[in-house]
């Protein structure tokens, strides 16, 4: 059964899977040579729907058609093999308290690069604005598709090295509502708005604004570690300017956030060892009646081993401050973007 499920009371939700042979919590990794994501490996996964090829100067875009996969890519994208939801997902409907609908969407995978060892923290500028590009393309799409209410764009990246390790990609996961925790940043977003006319969270990009939580600020983008940090060391890039949407970027502004996902990213890497990490993009739903939010990325190292005041009371405990995590973060990202842009 692929269901959604609501719980009692709250707003909290759940996506059941139907057993597919692997345990919960069970790691498969990926050796290069036998990796569905590695260039040369193109009929291990399913058909490209969308292929971005680079010939010369020129950045084309192409499709596999079955039986005849286009080779020597930058970026591909096609369904998952594993998805979390299905278009076709059977009817499954309850009323509360035990309320569920059919989990029906699309889940797709962006393979960010044909090379199983470039993580993202050593993607290039050039490939990180064809990723952003690619993405863009997708999550319009997606948007576009009947039952489409939210797209939920995330990264998870594995420590370098570690058994687990698993080639660099993108997943775009559909809903059928907001998710809760956008759904949340667009309520306040909404009140303030409705309340005083302004976006918070233009206001925290400003007082966040060359303080001891900034870690790295661009021509659009600033990155700062939030005053509240679910994780040690968490950080969030934002655009400085009001932007509800990722498909808002123009590509003076895709250019310069490649260049900020670079040197964080490289940054964070450099300084913590090469953590694993996820990264999720938060965006405002492009359906016409939900509300919007300030477009944002947050990014979360994850090393902290949560305890019951995390998982049963909602309180994080950190022992890295924010200030303190902005300290390390900015200056190694700063060395990474003085390196890339040629200073020194
Ligand atoms: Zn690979
Ligand atoms: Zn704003």
């Amino acid at each position: 059964m692929v269901e959604i499920r609501k719980d009692y009371f709250t707003e909290k939700i759940s996506i059941t899977l139907p057993d597919r042979g692997v345990k919960p919590g069970q790691v498969i990794p990926q050796k290069a040579e036998k990796c569905n994501y590695c260039a040369g490996n193109e009929e291990m996964t399913p058909p490209a729907d969308l292929v971005l090829v680079k010939r010369g100067d020129t950045l084309l875009k192409q499709t596999d058609s079955e039986g005849d996969v286009v080779k020597n890519w930058s970026v591909r994208i096609f369904p998952a093999r594993n998805p979390v939801v299905v278009p076709n997902a059977p009817p499954s409907y309850g009323d509360s308290p035990h309320y569920s609908e059919p989990a029906v969407g699309y889940h797709y995978v962006l393979v960010a690069t044909p090379k199983h060892d470039h993580t993202f923290p050593k993607i290039d500028i050039e490939q990180w604005t064809n990723i952003l590009a690619s993405l863009q393309d997708k999550v319009r799409w997606l948007y576009s598709q009947k039952g489409v209410s939210y797209v939920l764009v995330y990264v998870n990246s594995e420590k370098e090295g570690s058994p687990t390790t698993v080639h660099p990609s993108i997943q775009m996961v559909t809903t059928p509502r907001v998710p809760p925790a956008v759904e949340v940043e667009a309520e306040t977003v909404q009140t303030s708005l409705n309340d005083l006319g302004v976006c918070p969270m233009c206001q925290v990009v400003t007082t966040e604004t060359g303080g001891p939580r900034q870690i790295l600020a661009t021509d659009f983008f600033l990155a700062f570690a939030p005053w509240v940090s679910t994780h040690p060391f968490e950080y969030w890039i934002y655009p400085k300017r009001h932007m509800t949407s990722i498909l808002k970027l123009s590509q003076k502004e895709m250019m310069d956030l490649a260049l900020m996902l670079r040197s964080t990213l490289g940054g964070m890497a450099k300084a913590l060892d090469s953590p694993s990490f996820t990264m999720v993009f938060h965006s405002s739903s492009e359906k016409k009646t939900t509300k919007q939010i300030h477009w944002h990325i947050e990014v979360y190292p994850r090393r902290a081993q949560w305890t019951g005041l995390e998982l049963g009371g909602g309180i994080y405990v950190s022992d890295v401050t924010p200030e303190a995590a902005a300290q390390v973060l900015g200056a190694s990202a700063r060395k990474e973007l003085a390196q890339l842009v040629g200073i020194r």
